[in-house]
């Protein structure tokens, strides 16, 4: 199942070039803030699935190109990301981090946005600010110390994201931490559609030039290594993010570009790019 949140939180099942408007189902209403209307229906998902999937059967759906698709997840208790866990990332990056050295990090939650929300570029003289595109998971249940072998049941789907990252010397969180820097969805796809996903082709292309073409199956740590890693430390939630690091071939974003990712099996996120005014600050005046 394909699920997206539409119009702000409403909840809609994906079908072709069709969204079934399943938020009536929903535990809660799309008016409720915090917008959790999404997570809640992810933690309450086995006992909806049947229901949803039948009435997603059952109506046509509103063209897709009638309503504004927003953040799949909009209020997630964490976005956990992992650095540099492709080889090939690393050797552009000239790092000597390696994600199962490393570990992970967190994007602050308020950078997440959807497919209609422009990227906007903060102005920071003398920086550059790059895509970075990445393989999502969306956390399914509740878990901590899960072992490898179990990880991947905790899994809800997976969707595509775009790591928008500010490059210099400063802490990662803050350089990726800018509102519009997590672009994230089209939709969830649900994981009992995606039996391997240690072996997804993930491109990224910038006005239609292809800029980043990689494979998940070259990850450093794997789908279930990345949960089982995060959740000796954290307790993970339903909806929590974890951005699974780049391929080789991050580069420059700028004012007018239209960003386009995909990833086999799980759908294409388009966004563009604005220059946004004011986002400097003290520290990026170090390089
Ligand atoms: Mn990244």
């Amino acid at each position: 199942m394909r699920l997206v949140s539409f119009n702000g939180q409403r909840i809609g099942v994906l079908k072709d070039r069709r969204v079934v408007d399943v938020t009536g189902l929903a535990p809660g209403d799309d008016l409720q803030w915090p917008p959790v209307l999404m997570i809640r229906t992810i933690a309450r998902f086995p006992d909806l699935a049947a229901k949803l999937a039948e009435v997603a059967k059952a109506e046509e759906g509103i063209p897709l190109s009638e309503v504004k698709l927003a953040a799949p997840v909009q209020w997630p208790n964490k976005v956990i990301a992992y650095p540099t866990n492709y080889d090939d990332h690393i050797t552009e990056m000239r790092s000597s981090g390696r994600s199962d050295r490393l570990g992970f990090f967190l994007k602050a939650n308020s950078s997440l946005c959807g497919p209609a929300d422009p990227i906007v570029l903060p102005e920071i003289d003398g920086r550059e600010v790059h895509h970075e595109a990445e393989l999502a998971i969306v956390i399914g249940r509740e878990g901590r110390h899960i072992a490898v072998a179990d990880a991947l049941s905790y899994v809800f789907g997976y969707t595509c994201l775009i790591d928008v990252t500010v490059r210099g010397s400063q802490e990662r969180v803050m350089r990726k931490s800018f509102d519009t820097f997590c672009p994230i969805g089209p939709a969830i796809v649900t994981s009992d559609e995606i039996p391997d996903p240690d072996a997804l082709d993930i491109s990224l292309r910038v006005n239609g030039e292809l800029r980043q073409n990689g494979n998940t199956r070259d990850m450093i740590l794997g789908v279930a290594e990345m949960i089982s890693l995060a959740s000796s430390v954290s307790t993970l939630q339903p909806g929590d993010v974890i951005a699974t690091g780049t391929p080789a071939g991050v580069g420059p974003l700028r004012d007018g570009d239209v960003v386009s990712m995909s990833i086999a099996g799980i759908g294409e996120l388009t966004t563009h790019v604005v220059q946004g005014a004011g986002g400097s600050n003290k520290a990026f005046e170090t390089r």
